[in-house]
């Protein structure tokens, strides 16, 4: 089945431009990402940008604390083009941001976007001059800015405002309508007011991240009503491993049915020394898998069960998924399209064919009991039957010759000799 097409009509939005990255206003889902790495550490920062980017991060966002990190940045942006990575950055502020990019031109330049965030801009009359300062430096450096509000870092005093409000109410609405009011009003306050101070809603970009699935769908879709700023969806502080993939697909995927959402960044946190690069393709496979965006051919697999009772179909799944996520780095430029391919690696006779016929190639093993061959479907159509050691590396083979032939010029070479 073809994956680019959307599942539900997009909410308008104004397109922002991030360097060479357009979210929103109808451009396609972007995935970004954040470093955990000290900004200040130029090495570890850049080599997690460059993991990030190359698994797919169309964005990645640093933290900038303290004078150390402000001035690593240039450098990080020097020795990223260097190394051929041109991921836009976007900086992470807190407390001092209005410090840091004033005190630190070259890193203000250096980055293609701010986040700020409203809560934790300064408190009473130093809020308003200290936001102001924000957004002074993204006019002065022609850049867009995202007002990130977070309910952990929630603006109190506006808070207390409105529980007190709604204590005064003859019908008082909960608490957590309140809080939730307390996040968009947060986000659509700031917006404004930076609107008011010149920046055009084409370099604003909201978001307004909870912790909750419910409370996070509640709030975008209020979000959504509130005018047309381009939206980046994100569950905060999702949590460790399936429960944060699952909780942040909950929630996001019933937002991105309903077309809210133009940027998505999953915050997972990762195993201690794990892999930073899993929120990306995990941000990427919900994308794929509802048939929003395609970014690398995915592996449809049966579960396995009592007719599978060795591991070699298990084994080809994850060897077939790695292959090509590791090929669509080469495939991604050679042959366009060849993200949306879809290949099936079934267990055993009982769906294995008909599963396999219902994708682009797929391969059927013999389940415990069958006849030791693997049948090989191509567009529908069996087209040759595997059998022995070494069935991973020919049906890899197939697949290569199967994009070459459908994705790549015509002239290609596309014989194949894995085949029996
Ligand atoms: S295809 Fe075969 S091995 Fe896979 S789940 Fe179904 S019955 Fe079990």
């Amino acid at each position: 089945m073809a994956t680019n097409s959307q599942p539900t009509e997009r909410r308008q939005t104004k397109a922002v431009s991030v360097g060479p990255v357009v979210i929103g206003g109808g451009a396609p889902i972007v995935v970004q990402s954040m470093t955990n790495t000290d900004t200040a550490d130029v090495a570890a920062t850049v080599a997690q940008v460059a993991l990030l980017a190359r698994a797919g991060s169309e964005l990645v966002r640093i933290t900038v604390d303290r004078d150390e990190a402000a001035r690593a940045v240039p450098h990080i942006r020097d020795q990223l083009a260097r190394d051929g990575v041109s991921v836009p950055l976007v900086g992470d502020f807190h407390y001092i941001g209005h410090q840091l990019l004033d005190k630190h031109p070259a890193c203000a330049e250096a980055l293609d976007k701010y986040r700020i965030n409203p809560g934790n801009v300064g408190f009473r009359e130093k809020r308003d001059r200290q936001f102001s300062s924000m957004i002074e430096k993204a006019l002065e450096y022609n850049k867009p800015v995202r007002i990130g509000v977070n309910w952990g870092s929630l603006d109190q005093e506006l808070l207390a405002r409105l529980m007190d409000e709604n204590a005064e109410r003859q019908e008082p609405a909960s608490a957590e309508a309140v809080l939730e009011n307390a996040l968009v009003t947060s986000a659509i306050a700031s917006a404004e007011r930076a609107e008011e101070l010149g920046l055009g809603r084409d370099r604003i970009i909201l978001s307004c991240k909870v912790s909750d699935v419910q409370g996070l769908i509640s709030v975008y879709r209020a979000m959504a009503l509130r005018g047309d700023y381009a939206l980046h969806l994100g569950l905060t502080e999702a949590g460790m491993g399936s429960k944060g993939i699952v909780a942040s697909t909950a929630a996001m995927a019933v937002l991105l049915q309903e077309g809210i959402g133009d940027t998505i960044r999953i915050s997972l946190t990762p195993e201690p020394g794990g892999d930073r690069s899993q929120e990306v393709i995990v941000a990427q496979e919900m994308l794929q898998t509802m048939g929003i965006r395609a970014f690398s051919p995915l592996v449809t697999a049966c579960p396995g069960c009592g007719r599978t009772t060795s591991t070699v179909f298990q084994e080809l799944a994850s060897v077939i998924q790695e292959f090509l996520r590791e090929r669509m780095v080469y495939w991604r430029d050679a042959y366009p399209g060849s993200e949306t391919l879809n290949v099936a690696v079934m267990g055993c006779i009982v769906n294995g064919p008909g599963e396999s016929k219902h994708s682009d190639i797929g391969i059927s093993l013999p389940g415990t009991g069958e006849t030791p061959a693997a049948p090989v479907f191509i567009d529908g159509e069996k087209a040759m039957t595997l059998r022995g050691e070494g069935i991973a590396e020919a049906f890899k083979e197939i697949v290569e010759n199967y994009v070459v032939k459908r994705y790549g010029s015509s002239d290609t070479d596309t014989s194949t000799n894995a085949a029996e």
